[in-house]
């Protein structure tokens, strides 16, 4: 029988937190309750935030968890030309336009309109009636209404739900490839995913509604869809948890004489899975 993959991906954009201890010991929890596999991904498109030495931390930090991944890790920022060719691909079925939109023309023209599962308004689709200004520094944005009508009705197999309804719809014209980076976050999870031929995805709530955008770009690149899990938020004082809002890392922890089981404990977790 095929062993069930599964992966942590993190961001190395900032010190790991609790948030992402519990998003990498479940994953290698249920990789050991199902003898499955536990990959590695080091999600660092964004390579001026996620600096070599955060990418280091990262192993140190997943490592004193007591985590045994496989070798070798799959370093995003190493695949760029993969992730372009697939955008390409996106670009050559129509589906991507370039936006030269800034953040306040956005603001503005979007005031009254509806927001996305993120809050954030929906982009009212400025450049797309505009004739492209390809020398300008521009984002790539999804033609949604075009996309949706060649992968119409998806949906994805959540653990504990079940068939749950994908709606990229909610999404809008959204970027795929924002403007300072060359290549998108969305594209690279896939394509990584089928890639390294992960089955499970467990990972936070925050990315419950970003499913959608991953079903609809799996269908419109023929690629197959893991079996996904999302776990609750850590909380401190009712907000998430954020690297940014200066939350303790799990290296402060242990610099202050945290130890693993305390953390696993912590977070409603065995104390060790061993
Ligand atoms: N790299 C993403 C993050 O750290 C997680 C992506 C995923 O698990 O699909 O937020």
């Amino acid at each position: 029988m095929n062993r069930p993959v599964f992966r942590f991906a993190p961001s190395p954009n900032g010190h790991l937190h609790l948030g992402h201890a519990l998003s990498a010991l479940l994953n290698a929890e249920a990789a050991q309750r199902e003898n499955g596999r536990l990959l590695l991904r080091i999600e660092d498109i964004d390579q001026q935030r996620c600096p070599p030495h955060l990418i280091q931390q990262t192993f140190k930090d997943l490592a004193w968890l007591g985590l045994i991944w496989e070798q070798p890790v799959r370093i995003q920022s190493q695949h760029m030309d993969a992730y372009q060719a697939l955008q390409n691909r996106l670009t050559a079925m129509g589906l991507l336009y370039p936006c030269t939109c800034s953040r306040e023309d956005i603001a503005a023209a979007a005031r009254a309109s509806p927001r996305d599962p993120d809050g954030q308004p929906l982009y009212p689709g400025t450049c797309k009636q505009r004739p492209p200004a390809p020398d300008r520094p521009h984002a790539l944005r999804l033609d949604m209404a075009a996309a949706v009508k060649s992968a119409p009705r998806l949906c994805w197999q959540e653990r504990g739900e079940g068939l749950v309804a994908a709606h990229p719809e909610a999404w809008g014209d959204l970027v795929l490839v924002r403007k300072d980076i060359s290549v998108s976050y969305h594209i690279a999870v896939v394509n990584d995913d089928a890639l390294q031929g992960i089955t499970r995805v467990i990972r936070g709530r925050d990315l419950y509604h970003a499913t959608s955008i991953h079903r609809l770009l799996q269908t419109l690149l023929d690629l197959p869809a893991p079996v996904y899990q999302h776990h609750r938020l850590i909380e401190t004082d009712g907000r998430k948890l954020a690297k940014s809002a200066g939350d303790r890392s799990l290296a402060s922890l242990r610099a202050e004489g945290v130890t693993p089981s305390e953390i696993r404990r912590s977070l409603g977790l065995q104390a060790a899975f061993d």
